[in-house]
């Protein structure tokens, strides 16, 4: 039973430590608030923050007037100033995406009137010749270039929002699992499980548990908590020499990017995520998925060699929305959505989610505010 007599008090709790709870608590921290940080594993990021592509999405993908558009297009800008001040390492490689046929060739139209909608910096189509030019690997009849994408650093971002954080008087408690809550008159209580069980009540909190967003916001008792799904993305890395100094994708496929490629900061080239809905968390690398990415990659490479590709590294989306079913926009819930007074709750931030954290976080303060 959560009683109000014992707890502690406090002023902000955000629950998660991954790129957006950082980037959130960062935010109220500069905005004068005490945060605490309650997070369940041993670290900051080691949930879907550590298994993504590490890409700064410029963003054409999503429908116009979007939380996903709006937030990964600020987000984009936010980010790229930000790393550039705090030296968190980055880099604007951009990137083609490619249509391998004329059926492709047309849907690449609408993503370029997408781009354009949502204010995406320098997106312009190019000839197959051109893109070949850039990349004499490619194989495409038409393509899209996007300068304002880039790749980051995650671990060093999120090192960097801790530290500001910090800095301005946060603290972070790490295995502090919230396991369950209740609003009271005076602010939610929050119980915190691990070694030294505490309750806490807090006048706000804002929850930022990426998968387990949606199990939690029920277990808080908030309103209009969304259905949770899986879906899994793999990825494959590549042995020998990389094929590209910029990132290439196909035209996107249902619920994800198609199989692309990207590079990390060191070079190395990578293939995925591709799409794998599952009903429990698993982050295992079937090899065998392999097959189809040689087919996926072969249509824009047709130079990838037999053999070449090994199963690296899994993420999952957090989706709240079915397979089969629209994508769904992220959810950012102020106190008006979740019924709670000083309460803010954030669902399916999958991707463009890294890129739009800055932004996302600004705009939970002014929910909060
Ligand atoms: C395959 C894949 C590729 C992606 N690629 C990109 C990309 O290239 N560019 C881009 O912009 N975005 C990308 N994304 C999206 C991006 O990675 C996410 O939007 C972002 O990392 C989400 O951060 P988060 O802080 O919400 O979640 P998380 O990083 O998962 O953080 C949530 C934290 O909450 C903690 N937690 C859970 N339960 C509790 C609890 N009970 N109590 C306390 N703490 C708890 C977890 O341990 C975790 O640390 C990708 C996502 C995936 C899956």
């Amino acid at each position: 039973m959560l009683t109000e007599s014992s707890a502690e008090r406090v002023d902000c709790v955000v629950i998660g430590a991954g790129v957006v709870g950082l980037a959130v608590a960062r935010a109220l921290a500069h905005a004068g608030r005490e945060v605490i940080i309650l997070e369940a594993e041993g670290a900051i990021g080691t949930g879907i923050s550590s298994r993504n592509s590490e890409v700064i999405h410029a963003g054409m993908y999503y429908p116009a007037g979007s939380l996903k558009a709006r937030l990964c297009v600020a987000g984009n800008r936010m980010l790229r100033d930000y790393a550039a001040s705090r030296g968190v390492p980055h880099k604007m490689v951009g990137k083609l995406i490619v249509a391998t046929d004329e059926a492709e060739a047309a849907q690449l139209d609408g993503i370029l009137a997408k781009g354009k909608a949502n204010g995406v910096e320098g997106l312009a189509p190019i000839s197959a010749a051109h893109a070949r030019e850039m990349e004499p690997d490619l194989a495409c009849v038409a393509a899209l270039w996007s300068p304002a994408t880039g790749i980051v650093d995650t671990h060093g971002l999120m090192l960097s929002l801790l530290g500001e954080a910090e800095e301005r008087g946060a603290a972070l408690a790490v295995k502090s699992p919230v396991v369950a809550g209740r609003p009271t008159g005076r602010g939610m209580l929050v119980s915190v499980g691990g070694a030294e069980p505490t309750t806490l009540l807090a006048r706000q909190v804002v929850l930022a548990a990426g998968l387990a967003a949606p199990r939690l916001g029920a277990a808080l008792g908030l309103a209009n908590v969304p259905p949770a799904y899986l879906c899994k993305g793999n990825y494959f890395t590549l042995a020998g020499r990389t094929p590209f100094s910029r990132l290439v994708y196909p035209v996107p496929v249902a619920a994800g990017l198609g199989v692309h490629f990207t590079l990390d900061l060191g070079g190395r080239g990578r293939f995925g995520p591709d799409v794998e809905w599952l009903a429990d968390e698993d982050y295992r690398v079937d090899p065998r998925r392999g097959d189809s990415f040689y087919a996926a990659i072969r249509r824009y490479w047709p130079g990838l060699a037999d053999g070449a590709l090994e199963p690296a590294y899994a993420g999952i989306r957090p989706k709240i929305s079915a397979e089969g079913q629209p994508a769904a926009d992220f959810l950012i819930h102020g106190p008006a959505e979740t019924g709670q007074p000083g309460v803010a709750a954030l669902y399916g931030i999958e991707s463009p989610g890294l890129t739009s954290s800055l932004a996302i976080a600004k705009l939970v303060g002014e929910l909060l505010a």
